[in-house]
């Protein structure tokens, strides 16, 4: 479905069969990592995808430039760890001067972002998401599968210096394994004025099904009294976590609960995997490939029709709850 939008925004704005504006897109460019986080990506994983079958940067920008003409404006960049794919500023240039695209972020475990922090901010990239799941060395070993976190400080602190704003923590909550760490966790990005979001674990893949999953609500209720939460209601980004404020309005603190309260309703966003393929839905299989498009000489219009095919497809919610056991494909596959 196709409706145009409001005031000044004269792009025609792609709405899915349940109403919601689709204007977001996560870009997988990579499905490698130099990570094995444990409710990620399995140890001794084989499955990636062969280099011939990645998007290419004229592949990727020929196709965000069509996403971009129907209404979307907003880009992360993600993966598995996006910095492992070389020349990764010089593509962030080229997505960040696609006429409509407004926003360009990242989604990093920066164990490299000391490397690219300067680049990729010259480039246009205005804010990252940093996953950090522990503020221990030996607890980060455990999760990771490497003795990583001294290297991500030094990517986050990297990246504080670049000027991304704002830089987001990602913490996946999970039972008995860092569940005694958010606390620290809240006083870290409180001190750094980073914006700290506490996820709840998805069964996607084997690796998400044997994840310890924590309920977030309890944890949300005990954080508001001991720091004096109150709710955020100015807009942090536009995506599912609900934000919660200090009293003071300085610090922010997002919950997302994917599990304990699906937030379905509002998703404004697809997710493109490296080798062309559209995800609707990171719970279900709904999907649409386009590289057999992109390599078989299809114009720009056909491309933007297949896109609008594509967003029809979008189911109106995931049943993570209901069939835990139904996504075999990792988050690392899909662009998390
Ligand atoms: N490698 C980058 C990183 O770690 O930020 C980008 C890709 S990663 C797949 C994106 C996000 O997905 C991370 O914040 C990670 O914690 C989250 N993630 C991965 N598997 C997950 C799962 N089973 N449940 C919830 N979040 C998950
Ligand atoms: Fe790699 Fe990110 Fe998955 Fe961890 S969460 S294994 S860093 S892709």
């Amino acid at each position: 479905m196709i409706s145009h939008a409001a005031g000044n925004e004269t792009r025609p704005k792609l709405v899915d069969r349940f109403g919601r504006s689709i204007e977001y897109l996560r870009l997988s460019v990579t499905d490698r990592c130099d990570l094995r986080c444990t409710y990620c990506m399995p140890k001794g994983f084989k499955g990636f995808e062969e280099p011939e079958d990645w998007l290419t940067f004229d592949e990727i920008e020929r196709l965000l430039a069509a996403f971009a003409r129907l209404g979307t404006s907003r880009i992360r960049m993600t993966g598995g760890e996006p910095l492992l794919r070389r020349n990764l500023s010089e593509l962030a240039g080229r997505i960040a001067r696609l006429p409509g695209i407004r926003d360009l972020s990242l989604s990093t475990n920066a164990t490299r972002l000391d490397r690219y922090a300067e680049s990729l901010k010259a480039a246009g990239v205005s804010r990252i998401n940093v996953s950090l799941d522990s503020l221990d060395a030996e607890c980060m070993e455990k999760i990771t599968g490497h003795d990583s976190l001294p290297k991500i400080m030094a990517g986050i602190m990297a990246g504080k210096a670049a000027g991304f704003s704002p830089i987001k923590i990602n913490m996946v909550a999970l039972r008995g394994i860092n569940d005694h760490e958010i606390d620290g966790m809240v006083e870290f990005c409180i001190a750094h004025g980073f914006i700290l979001r506490l996820i709840e674990a998805m069964p996607m893949g084997s690796t998400g099904q044997r994840a310890s999953f924590l309920d977030l609500g309890p944890i949300q209720a005990r954080l508001k009294e001991k720091f004096d939460l109150r709710p955020q209601a100015a807009e942090l980004g536009g995506g599912p976590a609900r934000y919660l404020t200090t009293a003071d309005g300085n610090a922010n603190i997002g919950f997302i609960t994917p599990m304990s309260q699906h937030f379905c309703a509002t998703c404004n966003r697809v997710r493109l995997a490296v080798d062309g393929t559209l995800y609707l839905c990171l719970g279900q299989e709904e999907k649409f490939e386009f590289r057999p498009l992109l390599r078989g000489g299809a114009s720009d219009a056909e491309l933007e029709a297949a896109i609008r095919v594509a967003i029809e497809l979008k189911p109106q919610k995931h049943d993570f709850r209901e069939k835990p056991e139904k996504v075999i494909r990792f988050m690392s596959q899909t662009g998390g």
